[in-house]
C-alpha cells in the first residue's frame, strides 16, 4: 500500500454483520481503499445503498431476480458464479471473505489460486477444508489474515511460530455462564440470542452460547498457526478484553488486549501489515476495566466444546460431520423446533455415524457436508416426535 496507490479489495458478504461494519472500517480509511466489488445475499436495497456510496466495479446478488436488479452503470453478478467472477479478478489486492456457510469456500480457494490475500471471517473455510486451503495458500505465496477477534489476537501476537508452546483462545462464555444445565436446556432462542458482550449474526450467536463457535475457532487455530489440539487451550474470559494469547517456550506469554469490537479486528486484517487510526473511537484504559477473570470451561455443560476438539484430534472429514449437523441443529432451534441442549445430542449422533476419510478432496467434503445435512434433518424429524 503505497501513497499513492490505493488497496483494491472485494467483499464477498457486504451487506452481513461483519461486511457492513468493514466498509465502516473503509469509510474512515477512504484514501487507502477502493472497492472492486461488493456481494451480498438478498438484501437489495442495502446493497444498492452501499453501491451507491462505495462505487464498486460491479456486485454480486444472492441469486437471479425475477426482474432485472438496476445498478445503473455498475455491473451485476449473481450467485456462486459471480463470487467465482469476483474471486478470478486479480485486481484484487485482497478479499474479505465474510459470507457465512459453505458458500464460502469455493471462492476462498479461487481467490487463493488467483494469487489474491484472504481476510478471512468466513469459518467454514477452515473447518471443512483446512488442510487443502492452508496448503493452496502456502503453495501460492498468499496471506491469509483471520477477521475472528481470536485468530487476529494471535496473529498479532505471533513473531516466530516454531518457538510457541501454546495458543490460548478466550471466550466470553455466552449468556449461560452462569446459568445451570437445567436453565439451558430450557433456553427459549430470545434468551439464547443474548449475547453479553458480542454484536453477531443469529447463527453465530447460537453457536457462542453452546460453546461450539469456540470449538470452530479451536479447529480453525489448529489449521491457521499450524497447532497441536494438545496445545490449543479454551480459558474463560467474561470480559472480552484479552482477545487470545500465545505462551513462548519459555514460558513468556503475549496476549491481544483491546475494547470487544470488530472494527479493530477487521481494519487489521484489511490493511495488514500497516495500521491505521481508523475507526478507533477512544483510548485503551486499564483502570477502567478493573477485572479480568479467567476460568476453566466446564466440559460437562458445555459440550459442544469437547466434541469439537474430538472432531478435531480424529481430523480427515470428521469436522464436516460436526460443523453440518451443528448448523442444521441451530438452524432447527432458531425455528423452535428442538431444544437448544440437543444440538449437542445431534452433534454426536452423527459424529458416531462417521465414515473415514483420511484425505478428503474438495468434492468430497462437500458431498458428505451435504450427507450429513440431510441425515441431520431426518434424525431431528424422529426425535421431534417422539
Ligand atoms: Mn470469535
Amino acid at each position: 500500500m503505497t501513497r499513492e496507490e490505493k488497496r483494491k479489495i472485494s467483499i464477498l458478504g457486504s451487506t452481513g454483520s461483519i461486511g457492513t461494519q468493514a466498509l465502516e472500517v473503509i469509510e474512515k480509511l477512504q484514501d487507502k481503499f477502493e472497492i472492486v466489488a461488493l456481494s451480498g445475499g438478498s438484501n437489495i436495497d442495502l446493497l444498492k445503498e452501499q453501491a451507491r456510496k462505495f462505487k464498486p466495479k460491479y456486485v454480486c446478488i444472492g441469486k437471479p431476480a425475477k426482474e432485472e436488479v438496476d445498478f445503473g452503470n455498475i455491473k451485476v453478478l449473481y450467485g456462486e458464479e459471480g463470487l467465482e467472477q469476483i474471486c478470478s479478478d486479480k485486481n484484487n489486492d485482497i478479499i474479505l471473505v465474510a459470507v457465512s456457510g459453505k458458500v464460502g469456500l469455493k471462492p476462498t480457494l479461487t481467490a487463493i489460486d488467483s494469487g489474491i490475500d484472504i481476510a478471512l471471517a468466513n469459518k467454514e473455510t477452515l473447518v471443512m477444508a483446512g488442510d487443502i486451503v492452508m496448503q493452496k495458500a502456502k503453495n501460492k505465496g498468499v496471506n491469509i489474515i483471520p477477521v475472528d477477534s481470536e485468530h487476529c489476537a494471535i496473529h498479532q501476537c505471533i513473531k516466530d511460530i516454531s518457538q510457541v508452546d501454546k495458543l490460548i483462545i478466550t471466550a466470553s462464555g455466552g449468556p449461560f455462564l452462569e446459568k445451570t444445565i437445567e436453565d439451558m436446556k430450557n433456553a427459549v432462542p430470545d434468551q439464547a440470542l443474548a449475547h453479553p458482550r458480542w454484536n453477531m449474526g443469529k447463527k453465530i450467536t447460537i453457536d457462542s452460547a453452546t460453546l461450539v463457535n469456540k470449538g470452530l475457532e479451536v479447529i480453525e487455530a489448529h489449521h491457521l498457526f499450524n497447532m497441536d489440539y494438545d496445545d490449543i487451550e479454551v480459558v474463560i474470559h467474561p470480559q472480552s478484553i484479552v482477545h487470545s494469547a500465545i505462551e513462548y517456550k519459555d514460558g513468556s506469554v503475549i496476549a491481544q488486549l483491546g475494547i470487544p469490537s470488530m472494527h479493530i479486528p477487521i481494519q487489521y486484517a484489511i490493511t495488514y501489515p500497516k495500521r491505521f487510526e481508523g475507526i478507533k473511537s477512544h483510548s485503551f484504559s486499564f483502570s477502567e476495566i478493573a477485572h479480568l477473570d479467567f476460568s476453566k470451561p466446564d466440559l460437562e455443560k458445555f459440550k459442544g466444546l469437547k466434541l469439537a476438539y474430538d472432531a478435531g484430534k480424529i481430523g480427515g472429514s470428521m469436522p464436516v460431520y460436526f460443523n453440518a449437523s451443528n448448523e442444521e441443529a441451530v438452524f432447527a432451534y432458531l425455528r423452535n423446533e428442538i431444544k437448544l441442549y440437543d444440538i449437542y445430542g445431534i452433534i454426536s449422533e452423527q459424529m458416531e455415524s462417521f465414515n473415514p476419510i483420511q484425505s478428503p478432496s474438495l468434492d468430497d467434503i462437500l458431498n458428505i457436508d451435504e450427507e450429513v445435512r440431510i441425515k441431520t434433518r431426518e434424525f431431528m424429524k424422529r426425535i421431534a416426535t417422539v
